[in-house]
């Protein structure tokens, strides 16, 4: 069975002076209406109540060199505002925020009937042309959109959203359950322990000693009465650890696409806890910060359903920890401290490594709910 996806392509791009400034410009115009927008909305809504519906073509009188950049550009930042503006309106979410300079610099933009597309070497973009690039992937398919962006450390990329077709993996009769590790990043219910790479960590210390020398930087430029823009040293360190902190991000997302990529190829069922709730992770366990695991999760959600596999999440109030696998036992809260690692089971005996029987007993519980749900007829469990 093949399935259409939504596919995105993270692709690095190597603009030339002229398209680094048009791209400064475009950044520089999607936030700003952006924040003018806002602006704009809120003082309407204070005065009358009622939510203002303004576009980007009424602020190019005033902002002649709104015109400059891709008007597309300045739709999607209408379209992402009235969106959020709207959840605050309605659903009494958080009011979006203004957009800061050198945060977050990006806009979008959508492919018209050939106006983003792509060449061994390239990316073409709507008003400024072919821009030389580098592709990791083969990219089939028809474009959808182009986000363009720049990294702290000064890196350029292009987001390209990309209509595909994806194979559905063949069944291989296996499932699996997955624990968040108390030590390493998950321990499944075949026994495997997956660690957490250890060149993290030690990007990680990495990133820590450059922040140190970063802070030191700016306590000189302080004593020394130096603004911290123009303190070089300062500025020098400040883009070092913005590429220790993109190479963090990027090889742990590499690490979590790998890994969420081979449980959903090798298993038909994949049964977790579900733990995505903000600051639940964290207390928990120690070991995996939430962002991590809530990508993990994401990732296996999205891969299931592209592959034609299961993914089962566990309701986080089971008992996963405190059951004994072989016979169902319940321990109590003190028999179980977060300190034990390993514990006899006081009923059959089984000695139970306390995260491989939670693992196990994600599995059970998630085998029980597949079933019950109608996708299991499909994969032909028993
Ligand atoms: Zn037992």
């Amino acid at each position: 069975m093949t399935k259409q996806i939504l596919k995105a392509y993270k692709v690095r791009l190597y603009p030339n002076e002229d398209q680094q400034i048009f791209f400064a410009k475009s950044f520089g115009c999607s936030r700003f209406i952006w924040n003018k927008m806002l602006a704009d909305k809120i003082e309407y809504y204070r005065e009358t109540k009622m939510s203002l519906n303004n576009t980007p073509a009424q602020y190019k009188k005033e902002f002649e060199w709104l015109k400059e950049v891709d008007s597309l550009a300045l739709a999607n930042v209408q379209q992402n505002l009235r969106s959020a503006y709207s959840k605050f309106f309605k659903q009494g979410a958080r009011l979006p925020k203004f957009k800061k300079k050198g945060i977050k610099d990006s806009y979008t933009t959508n492919n018209q009937k050939g106006t983003v597309a792509i060449t061994d070497s390239t990316v073409k973009l709507p008003k400024i042309g072919h821009i030389n690039a580098k592709f990791p992937d083969k990219i089939n398919g028809l474009i959808k959109s182009a986000t363009i962006s720049r990294t702290p450390s000064g890196k350029y990329y292009v987001s390209l959203l990309v209509e595909t077709i994806v194979n559905e993996l063949p069944k291989t009769q296996s499932n699996i359950g997955i624990d968040l590790g108390l030590t390493d990043f998950i321990v499944l219910s075949d026994s495997t322990k997956v660690a957490n790479p250890k060149f993290l960590a030690k990007l990680q210390d990495k990133l820590s000693k450059a922040q140190k020398i970063m802070s030191k930087r700016a306590l000189i430029a302080k004593k020394d009465n130096r603004n911290l823009r123009d303190s070089k040293n300062y500025q020098k360190q400040k883009t070092k650890v913005a590429k220790v902190y993109e190479k963090i991000t990027n090889a742990r997302k590499d690490f979590l696409h790998k890994l969420s990529f081979n449980l959903i190829k090798n298993h038909d069922v994949i049964a977790i806890e579900d733990l995505n709730v903000k600051g639940m992770v964290k207390n928990r366990k120690l070991a995996n910060s939430d962002s991590s695991w809530s990508t993990f999760t994401i990732m296996l959600a999205y891969k299931a359903d592209w592959y034609g596999k299961t993914l089962v999440k566990i309701d986080r109030w089971y008992p996963s920890s405190k059951t004994c696998s072989h016979c169902n036992h319940l321990l109590t809260k003190a028999e179980l401290p977060l300190s034990v690692r390993m514990w006899d089971c006081p009923s059959c005996l089984q000695q139970n490594d306390r995260d491989i029987n939670a693992s196990i007993n994600i599995l059970h519980q998630g085998l029980i709910l597949a079933k019950q749900s109608k996708t299991v007829g499909a994969t032909g469990l028993a």
